[in-house]
């Protein structure tokens, strides 16, 4: 069991028991301010000023308050183009068509020179056609997760989760599925950032098992080799993705969300019908509409 105690003021107990105000206890015990059980950790914290975090991820939860480890963790960012690290990102959330994919990717130390070489850095500026010469490297060498949800499937999905909260649970299911690969994820593990931590972890209540203690940063894919890699894994999943739908219904259809878009859109309807097309575009688009004024 771990146990990490600090001494928080009171601004900074009232704001940990804001972060984590739907884990409040309600018998608390003797002597206490307030107690909180999150995940894996009972935060319990006292008048006294003196908080007690327990519990298997008691160094998680108390990184934010313990300058001690919180030292540790500002080394291990400074430092992530040396050492094992774990990250990732998601595709297709700006795209009408196609579906919403999420990879998550672990480097060892031993494979950073290895991905470096392969120039991954900026993966906003790679063509598709090197994506898809360099993903499936990645993939075969590194360990890695990927989530692909088809059209139908998120339109089924967004009918309960709006856009953040479907990306906040995805991004939590592939490092689910990364941790059951590598056993235990590394300590920096980093979100390509889409909402404030708080509000990403907020979004995950009620999921079975959360991962925390991942560090958020925007434009993460261009300061973490993993983020690049996830990103362009997502990346490859998302083209060969497009590349199968588009076979299928024997039609070419415009990425992003603009106005060739909602051309295709119309064409779309005019071969398969207006039921169908869920089957290939994320509906709550505002393109759905544009569409069918078209029509
Ligand atoms: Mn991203």
């Amino acid at each position: 069991m771990n146990t990490i105690t600090c001494i928080l003021n009171e601004n900074q107990r009232l704001h940990l028991k804001h972060v984590f105000q739907e884990y409040l206890v309600l018998n608390t015990p003797p002597y206490a301010e307030y107690q909180l059980k999150p995940e894996n950790c009972t935060i319990t914290a006292y008048l006294s000023g003196k908080v007690v975090f327990q519990g298997k991820d008691a160094t998680t939860y108390a990184a934010t308050y313990n300058p001690e480890v919180k030292k540790e963790k500002s080394k291990a960012v400074t430092h992530s183009d040396h050492q094992s690290h774990a990250g990732s990102d998601e595709v297709g959330t700006g795209d009408y068509f196609g579906p919403v994919c999420v990879s998550a990717c672990f480097i060892g130390q031993q494979d950073i020179a290895w991905v470096k070489s392969l120039k991954v850095n900026d993966s906003k500026q790679l063509t598709d056609e090197k994506i898809i010469e360099i993903a499936p490297q990645l993939m075969e060498r590194l360990d890695h997760s990927l989530l692909i949800v088809s059209p139908s499937k998120y339109n089924q999905i967004h009918n309960a989760y709006n856009m953040n909260q479907i990306k906040a649970i995805l991004h939590n299911q592939a490092y689910l599925h990364l941790k059951s690969k590598i056993q235990q994820l590394p300590k920096l593990a980093v979100v390509d950032q889409f909402t404030p931590e708080k509000s990403y972890y907020h979004y995950l209540v009620g999921q079975k098992e959360i991962i925390r203690g991942l560090h958020f940063e925007t434009k993460a894919e261009s300061h973490y080799l993993a983020v690049a890699c996830a990103s362009m894994i997502a990346r490859y999943a998302f083209l060969k993705s497009w590349e199968a739908m588009e076979t299928q219904y024997e039609m070419n259809l415009g990425k992003g969300a603009g106005a060739k878009v909602d051309q295709d859109g119309v064409a779309f309807i005019k071969k398969y019908g207006k039921e169908r097309l869920g089957e290939v575009a994320k509906l709550h688009f505002k393109n759905t509409e544009k569409i069918a004024d078209l029509l």
